[in-house]
C-alpha cells in the first residue's frame, strides 16, 4: 500500500517538455504557478470534482516550498518551520491534512523554537502562551517590562481574532463587500494601519524589550518602523505554540498535494511558463505559454504574484482598460535575500547541532531600524543588521534515511535587489568574476557569524553555495528578487483590491499577495480563492469533512 501512494505521487507531477499532450486536455480551472497559494486552491477545487491544471514554470514544482539538490545533499528554499501545523486540529492543521488527503507528516522541534541573539545576550522563544510570558519575563523582570510582555502577548491575540473577520471579507462577491466590507475591515485595521514599532512603543519604552520581541522581523522582511503591526502579530502569533518542519522534506508538500489534484483529473505541469493571460471582452478565457501553445479553461487562476500577473501577464490594453496600473503602483516589491546552503560530512548529532533557528543581530544594538540603515548605506563596513541560521536536517526526522551520515545548515540575510542590478543581464552561474568574488566576500563573512556561534563546525564545511536575489528572479520569477512578494507595510492591508477577485472576469489571484507571507499566509491566499470561486466559506467545508474524517 505504502508503496502504490509513493509511486503515484511520484508520477503526479510532470515536465510538460516530456508531457505536453496533458496540457491539451480539457480543463475546468489553470493555476498559473505552483506554490502552496496555487497547489492549495488546485487541491480544493479538485476535492470538488473540479480538473485542474498546474502550470509551473521551474522545472520542480512547489515555489518556495521546494527543495534543491547539489553533490549528495538536498536544502528547501522558503521554509524553515511553520507554526500550528503539528498541534491537532488547529485551522492550519485541518488545511493540509485536507488538501494532502492527509499524506503530510509534521515533525515538531524543541520547546525552544527561535532563539534572538545580541552579541552574547540570548533571549530564547519558548512554546506556549504562558510559557512564553515567564520566560521572557525571567529576563525582563522590572514591573514596567513584565506588563509589557503581558499586553504585547494579549494584543498579538487580539489582532490574530480580528484577523479571520477582515480576511473573510475578501472571499466575498462585490456587492456583499461592498455593503459590509468596511465593518468587517474595520476592527483589525485599527492596529494593522500602525507599524509594528508605533504600537510596541505604546506598550514599551524600553528599546531591548522591542528588539527582542521584535526578532522574527525577518519571518516578514520589514524593520519595525517600516511593518504593519499586523504581519508581525500574525507571525509572532503563529510560533508561539512552537515550529514544526515536514517530515522527509519540504518536497513532499507539492508531492503529496499534487497527487490529490491528479486524483480528480488535474495535472501540475513543470518547465510550463505562462507567457500571457488570454482576454477577450474583458473576461479571461485562457493562456498562453511561452512555446505559443494556447490552452483554455473558464477559470484562471494566478499565484505568480500581483506584479507579475498585472504588469508581465497581461497586455498594455488590458491592464489600462481594468485599471490596473494604478493598483500596482500601490504595492512595493519587498527586499531581497541572501541564502547560503551548507553541508556536512557529519550528522546533525555529531555536530551538536539544535532545532532552534539562531536569529543573530549585532551586540547592543537593539535598534533593527537603526542597524539596517548603517547597513544599507555601508554594507562593505557596517556589521550585517540580520543573520538567520536554521538546521533543517536536525528538524527532520527522516533526514538521515535519505542522506546518511549527513547535515545541513541554512543562513538567510537580507539584500537589496538593487546591488545586484548590475549583473541583471547575465545568466545564472556564468554573472562574471566580480559577482562570484562579491558571493565569496558575503559568504565568509556569514561563516565567520556562524563559526561565532557554532565553532564546533570549523573545519569541516564540505559544500557551500550562496543565492542571491537574482537566484530568487531565476527560479522564482520575481522581477526584484523578492523575498516575500509585496512588502507588509500598514498601507498595504488597506489595499481592498488585493483579494481573490480582479477587475477581469473569471481571473483570480492566490497566494501570498492577497492574504500575507508565510506557508500560512499564502495557503490562506489559496482557500480565499476557492472560496470566492466555489461561493461558499471553504474553511466551514474543511472543518466539517476532517471533523467526519472525510480527507480523503
Ligand atoms: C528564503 C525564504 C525563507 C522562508 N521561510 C519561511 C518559513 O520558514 N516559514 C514560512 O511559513 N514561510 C517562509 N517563507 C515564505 C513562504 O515560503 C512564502 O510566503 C510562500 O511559499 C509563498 O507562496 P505563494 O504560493 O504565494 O508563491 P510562490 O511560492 O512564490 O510560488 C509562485 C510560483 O509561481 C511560479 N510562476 C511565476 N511566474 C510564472 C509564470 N509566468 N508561469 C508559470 N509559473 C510562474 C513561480 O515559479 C513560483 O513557483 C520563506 C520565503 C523565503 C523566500
Amino acid at each position: 500500500m505504502c508503496n502504490l501512494i509513493q509511486k503515484s505521487m511520484q508520477t503526479a507531477i510532470h515536465s510538460y517538455k516530456q508531457h505536453p499532450q496533458l496540457a491539451h486536455k480539457t480543463y475546468d480551472a489553470i493555476v498559473i504557478g505552483s506554490g502552496i497559494g496555487g497547489l492549495g486552491v488546485a487541491a480544493i477545487l479538485a476535492k470538488e470534482g473540479k480538473r485542474v491544471l498546474v502550470l509551473e514554470r521551474h522545472y520542480t514544482a512547489g515555489g518556495f516550498t521546494h527543495s534543491f539538490k547539489r553533490r549528495g545533499y538536498e536544502w528547501d528554499v522558503g521554509i524553515h518551520y511553520l507554526g500550528e501545523v503539528h498541534r491537532p486540529h488547529t485551522e492550519l492543521a485541518n488545511w493540509f491534512a485536507y488538501i494532502s488527503d492527509n499524506q503530510l507528516q509534521w515533525a515538531e522541534m524543541d520547546e525552544v523554537y527561535d532563539k534572538i541573539i545580541f552579541g552574547n545576550e540570548v533571549f530564547p522563544f519558548h512554546k506556549g502562551r504562558n510559557n512564553f510570558i515567564t520566560h521572557l519575563q525571567a529576563l525582563f523582570p522590572q514591573p514596567a517590562d513584565k506588563q509589557a510582555i503581558e499586553d504585547y502577548v494579549e494584543l498579538i491575540y487580539k489582532i490574530t481574532r480580528d484577523a479571520r473577520l477582515y480576511f473573510t471579507e475578501k472571499a466575498l462577491p462585490g456587492a456583499l463587500s461592498w455593503a459590509v466590507g468596511g465593518f468587517m475591515r474595520s476592527k483589525f485595521m485599527q492596529l494593522a494601519s500602525q507599524s509594528t514599532l508605533k504600537v510596541l512603543q505604546s506598550i514599551t519604552q524600553n528599546p531591548k524589550l522591542i528588539g527582542v520581541l521584535t526578532g522574527q522581523f525577518g519571518d516578514y522582511g520589514l524593520t519595525p518602523s517600516q511593518s504593519s503591526f499586523a504581519i508581525h502579530a500574525m507571525v509572532a502569533k503563529h510560533f508561539i505554540n512552537g515550529g514544526s518542519f515536514p517530515v522527509g522534506g519540504c518536497s513532499k508538500i507539492a508531492e503529496t498535494i499534487a497527487t490529490v489534484i491528479a486524483k480528480a483529473g488535474g495535472a501540475v505541469l513543470t518547465n510550463a511558463e505562462v507567457a500571457q493571460i488570454m482576454v477577450s471582452n474583458g473576461k479571461a478565457t485562457g493562456v498562453q505559454l511561452a512555446d505559443g501553445a494556447v490552452l483554455q479553461a473558464n477559470i484562471i487562476i494566478s499565484d505568480a504574484g500581483i506584479l507579475n500577473t498585472y504588469t508581465k501577464l497581461l497586455l498594455p490594453d488590458v491592464q489600462q482598460t481594468a485599471k490596473l496600473n494604478k493598483q500596482v503602483t500601490q504595492v512595493q516589491p519587498s527586499m531581497g535575500h541572501l541564502g547560503l546552503y551548507l553541508g556536512f560530512k557529519h550528522t546533525a548529532q555529531e555536530l551538536n547541532l539544535g532545532k532552534a533557528n539562531l536569529w543573530i543581530y549585532p551586540e547592543n544594538a537593539y535598534d533593527h531600524d537603526a542597524n539596517f540603515a548603517r547597513f544599507l548605506q555601508n554594507p562593505d563596513v557596517a556589521p550585517i543588521p540580520l543573520t538567520f541560521i536554521s538546521f533543517p536536517s536536525a528538524k527532520d526526522p527522516d533526514w538521515l534515511n535519505r542522506y546518511p551520515g549527513t547535515a545541513t545548515i541554512d543562513i538567510i540575510t537580507v539584500a537589496p535587489y538593487q546591488w545586484f542590478e548590475q549583473w541583471q543581464n547575465t545568466r545564472w552561474k556564468k554573472r562574471g568574476q566580480d559577482y562570484e568574488t562579491y558571493k565569496e566576500n558575503m559568504t565568509n563573512r556569514l561563516l565567520n557569524i556562524l563559526y561565532q556561534y557554532e565553532p564546533q563546525l570549523k573545519g569541516k564545511l564540505d559544500y557551500h553555495e550562496l543565492s542571491t536575489p537574482l537566484t530568487t528572479q531565476h527560479f522564482a520569477n520575481y522581477a526584484h528578487g523578492e523575498l516575500y512578494g509585496i512588502d507588509h507595510n500598514p498601507q498595504r492591508f488597506g489595499l481592498s483590491f488585493l483579494r481573490p477577485q480582479t477587475p477581469i472576469k473569471n481571473l483570480y489571484l492566490t497566494g501570498q499577495d492577497i492574504a500575507s507571507a508565510g506557508i500560512g499566509g499564502a495557503l490562506t491566499g489559496g482557500i480565499l480563492t476557492a472560496s470566492a470561486i466555489l461561493k461558499q466559506p471553504v474553511p466551514n467545508i474543511i472543518r466539517k469533512r476532517v471533523g467526519e474524517g472525510r480527507t480523503a
